[in-house]
């Protein structure tokens, strides 16, 4: 008996090799446009082979040899894309728990996210985004490619901050995330030991910091849009606070400055800080220095808070873990709290985070697509969001084509500059095979990307079925 089993088992795994994948491990997909996103351009009717997790060819369809036994995928003139990568989520150990409709993991992969960085993992432990990581990079895990910050530098007094950077270092992260509350000191002693080590840092601006300084000592990137606007508050920097009185403390600075009842008037604003303005857009683009985009964060905010009904039956919320609703029917969902009584004060902000955005791209500083979902707290469904975003950037200013610079190529440069391989975010040979394949130009529409036929993460497709099933919300 138990050789019979071993027989049909055998059968059935070379049944899988043959009809599966072929002997020569290459996949063509066929009869597509190309969006290589190397220049402003769309290739019509090619092939793209891809051996393992890279490309190796790319070719006018009907000219390209299909090696023996390949692998064919019919693209039916979809538009073929890279993958994209959200710069700016939280990985949280319970992603992969019944806590979750859905996997995230999953959830990314279907709306097209073939990249990740984790800005702080919320869990026991901090290392678990590295075993993911080795899952997913030895196949036993289905997911997008993680890159890490492990434990962040949240508040001072430190214990070690030098030894914290040490540590995430050793242990094989990417970076080196900062938070709001650190002293002047900390920060310095972390971005000391963060520069020894070549260790790339990105993270807040400290209240205690504010801009200057922070580029100043060195931080390599800006964690969000939205740290700008604390610029422009009149605040006591040298105030000794603990981490949880500062944002309370900045923002009754705020009130008491400015009237936002009647809402953001980008001439008065101007009018009134356009030295201020300028002086932010000119530091950040004279150092060269990324800033995540997390948008979705006050475009969500405004949409919960002004329109709850809708932001309730939006088909994509399904996806948020239980524990979110109930949270947010009882109204202690997290922006509930912190905008209670001062709801105005989140159309404000978000209005001068638009203009933000305008002015950071006109000056040609590098955006990096981000929208801060994952931590389950906040309503911003992963995957999902990252469509939220792209819409935000083009409704702000950028093409359809810049807005996806900031979620392929620029996402590429700043993981070389991290210290890893950026060989992702544009499709050419020798990349690694990113890709999704969508209904519609791009180019001329982005919302064509949310029409998505498949998607190819470092090599492995999953068709539009695979995808749905991966994403099927089981009946109660
Ligand atoms: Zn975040």
């Amino acid at each position: 008996m138990r050789i019979y089993l071993k027989v049909i088992w055998i059968s059935l795994s070379l049944g899988m090799l043959i009809t599966g994948c072929s002997d020569s491990g290459t996949t063509a997909i066929e009869n597509i446009h190309l969006v290589p996103m190397t220049s402003e351009t769309v290739i019509r009717n090619q092939t793209v082979l891809i051996k393992g997790d890279r490309i190796v060819e790319i070719g006018a369809a009907g000219s390209t040899r299909l090696p023996g036994g390949c692998n064919v995928i019919d693209g039916q003139g979809a538009y073929l894309v890279p993958g994209l990568a959200d710069m700016h989520i939280h990985t949280r150990d319970d992603w992969r728990t019944e806590a979750w409709p859905v996997s995230p993991l999953a959830l990314f992969l279907a709306n097209g996210v073939t990249t990740i960085r984790d800005f702080g993992p919320k869990g026991k432990t901090t290392t678990f985004p590295l075993r993911w990581r080795e899952e997913i990079s030895r196949r036993t895990l289905d997911g997008p490619w993680i890159y890490a910050s492990g434990e962040k530098l949240y508040a001072s007094p430190a214990d070690d901050a030098a030894g914290q950077v040490r540590r995430n270092h050793s242990q094989g992260f990417d970076f080196q995330k900062i938070y709001s509350y650190v002293s002047p000191g900390d920060f310095k002693t972390a971005m000391t030991t963060a520069k020894e080590l070549k260790f790339y840092t990105a993270g807040h601006i400290p209240f205690q910091l504010g801009l200057a300084k922070t580029l100043f000592y060195g931080l390599d990137e800006i964690a969000h849009i939205e740290e700008l606007d604390f610029e422009f508050i009149t605040f006591d920097r040298k105030k000794q606070l603990p981490a949880k009185q500062w944002l309370p403390y900045v923002v009754s600075q705020a009130m008491r400055h400015y009237d936002m009842r009647s809402g953001f008037n980008e001439t008065e604003f101007r009018a009134r800080f356009s030295p201020t303005l300028s002086d932010i857009i000119q530091r950040i683009k004279t150092s060269d220095t990324p800033v995540c985009t997390t948008l979705s964060v006050g475009d969500t905010i405004v949409k919960k808070l002004f329109q709850a009904s809708w932001f309730r039956a939006r088909p994509e919320n399904k996806y948020m873990p239980k524990t979110y609703w109930q949270a947010f029917k009882q109204g202690r969902e997290k922006h509930q709290q912190q905008f209670r009584g001062v709801e105005n004060l989140a159309l404000f902000k978000y209005e001068l985070e638009k203009l933000l955005l305008r002015e950071l791209h006109h000056a040609g500083v590098t955006l990096l697509l981000s929208t801060d979902c994952g931590t389950g707290r906040m309503g911003i469904a992963p995957g999902f969001s990252i469509h939220d975003e792209l819409r935000i950037l083009v409704e702000n200013g950028l093409s359809p084509y810049e807005a996806l610079y900031t979620g392929t190529v620029n996402a590429a440069h700043v993981v070389a500059k991290m210290g890893g391989r950026g060989d992702f975010g544009t499709i050419a040979i020798g990349k690694r095979a990113d890709l999704v394949l969508v209904q519609g130009n791009p180019l001329e529409n982005i919302g064509a990307v949310r029409n998505i036929q498949g998607v190819m993460a470092a090599g492995k497709w999953y068709d539009k079925l695979r995808l749905a099933e991966m994403t099927a919300l089981k009946r109660k």
